[in-house]
């Protein structure tokens, strides 16, 4: 499966490129064709085990769900 939050754009601001390049939408930056393998689950790759970036991310999001409850966790 691929991540989410990958897209490809064919164009940064008022430069255009010639063929669409891998984007990360978290990062809000293009990524390189080799990372790009890793968002799209190529060479037995898991975005959600292997990308500390969607690791980082979904940490985040976790701790601001509301009336979640972090002491009670012992
Ligand atoms: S860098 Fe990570 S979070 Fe961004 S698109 Fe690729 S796998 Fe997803």
């Amino acid at each position: 499966m691929t991540c989410p939050y990958l897209d490809y754009r064919d164009a940064d601001g008022e430069q255009e490129f010639d063929h669409d390049r891998p984007y990360c939408q978290i990062q809000e930056s293009f990524v390189s064709p080799m990372e790009a393998d890793l968002c799209n689950d190529r060479h037995d790759f898991d975005h959600e085990a292997d990308c500390a970036v969607f690791q980082r991310h979904h940490l985040d999001a976790d701790q601001l769900v509301p009336g979640l409850e972090l002491q009670d966790a012992d």
